[in-house]
């Protein structure tokens, strides 16, 4: 058997997880976390179930031993044959999955000011995968790659030229791998050439973003230079009338560190329901009266529902909206409100269905005559590997 290792580099925690890629589900997964801390662990998931034990040090080489030993205790090591890495940001210079060679590294380092935040993480990731396996090819997988077919238009802001050329200013987008992942999968699905097929994609878990995908390519997407922009999300704002940052430093005194962290992780469900970035809280919540919750659910909807029509634009025909991540596969009554808002689409849910489609499942939410929503699981790290395995043969 040939194995896939995927890495998920975060400033404190690495997930990663095994893989036979033609099987969905995963060999071995696992996650290091506090790797700054006192005490960083590993917790590892198997067939057996899950076994948390210490790492040998601080840092996210040491973290890459750990997993290394795990592979190893269970006799897998041999079968690994190479590292695929999930790279937030890759700029206008990655347009696909690329093998890293030192001049790889360079560039992905080149795209640190546009992802302070994630790509030097990701690198430490790099550093330390290709420290503890020197023999495997390893790959970089960009969360930004799938969005380089946008247009200009969908991906240029109405702002000075010389920012964009000058300064990359522009709309990248994020969440690809998801993005093409659940495409990929609703056009096998429905059994329609992918390159003839026609989806609008929404990712909503604690980062949402909302895709339109023709023939297999991304044509508009709502996250921006950061994935800041667009909908409502856990903690961020989505859009905001970039007026605000100069509102809240002329009457508020904010600094510039200090707006970005209130609409970054003060904002979204949380900042508006005072309570909760989690829809599973709110859910409860709101059905109790909690009157922060029903507004945060409601205003996370409305902008969902403007959000579809604006990405059917693109397209010109939809094959199917997809609903996807940890909201979109979970929760029944985002969808159906969602659906409810998009009557003048012609959208009607099939509310037995909606309910019964949770916890991993695919199917179809709507009635005969609407047109289709289907809730599609999310599996980026297959699709990583898929990226991988491609690339290499
Ligand atoms: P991430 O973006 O970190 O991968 P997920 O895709 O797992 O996150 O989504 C996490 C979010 O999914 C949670 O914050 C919660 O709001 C939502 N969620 C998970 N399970 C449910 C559920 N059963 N009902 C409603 N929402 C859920």
């Amino acid at each position: 058997m040939s194995l896939i290792l995927v890495l998920n580099c975060g400033s404190s925690s690495l997930k990663f997880a095994l893989l036979e890629p033609s099987n969905p589900s995963t060999v071995l997964s696992g996650l290091a976390e506090k790797l700054f801390e006192d005490e960083p662990r590993l917790i590892v998931t198997d067939g057996e179930g899950k076994q948390a034990g210490p790492l040998p040090g601080q840092g996210h080489a040491l973290a890459m031993r750990g997993i290394l030993e795990a592979l190893r205790s269970r006799g897998l090591l041999e079968q690994v044959s190479s590292v695929g890495h999930r790279v937030v940001h890759g700029g206008e210079r990655f347009r696909q999955a690329t093998r890293i060679t030192p001049e790889v590294v360079a560039q992905i380092e080149a795209c640190v000011p546009l992802a302070p935040l994630h790509n030097p993480a990701n690198l430490e990731g790099i550093r330390g995968a290709m420290e503890a396996f020197p023999g495997l090819p390893h790959v970089a997988v960009f969360d930004t790659a799938f969005h380089q077919t946008m247009p200009p238009h969908a991906y240029r802001y109405a702002l000075p030229e010389v920012l964009y050329r000058e300064h990359g200013v522009r709309r990248y987008g994020f969440h690809g791998t998801s993005h093409q992942y659940v495409t990929r999968r609703a056009a096998e699905l429905l059994g329609i050439p992918l390159e003839h097929s026609a989806f609008v994609s929404a990712h909503l878990g604690n980062g949402c973003s909302i895709t339109a995908v023709k023939g297999g390519r991304s044509v508009d997407t709502s996250m921006g230079l950061t994935p800041l922009e667009g909908l409502v999300m856990g903690t961020r704002s989505g859009d905001v009338d970039p007026g605000i940052h100069a509102f809240l430093a002329e009457n508020l005194g904010l600094s510039l560190r200090e707006v970005t962290e209130v609409l970054n992780k003060g904002s979204g469900l949380l900042g508006l329901s005072g309570l909760s970035n989690d829809v599973r809280e709110l859910e409860r919540a709101a059905a109790e009266g909690h009157t922060g919750a029903g507004l945060a659910l409601e205003v996370f909807c409305y902008r969902l529902a403007k959000y579809v029509a604006a990405m059917c634009v693109p397209l010109g025909r939809l094959d199917a909206l997809i609903f996807t991540g940890g909201i979109g596969e979970n929760s029944s009554l985002v969808r159906e409100k969602v659906l409810g808002q998009l009557g003048i689409l012609g959208f009607r849910l099939e509310p037995e269905q909606n309910a019964r489609t949770v916890r991993g499942q695919a199917g179809p939410i709507t009635a005969e005559g609407s047109p289709l929503a289907l809730v599609v699981p999310t599996n980026e790290e297959l699709m990583i590997a898929w990226e991988t395995q491609a690339l290499l043969a």
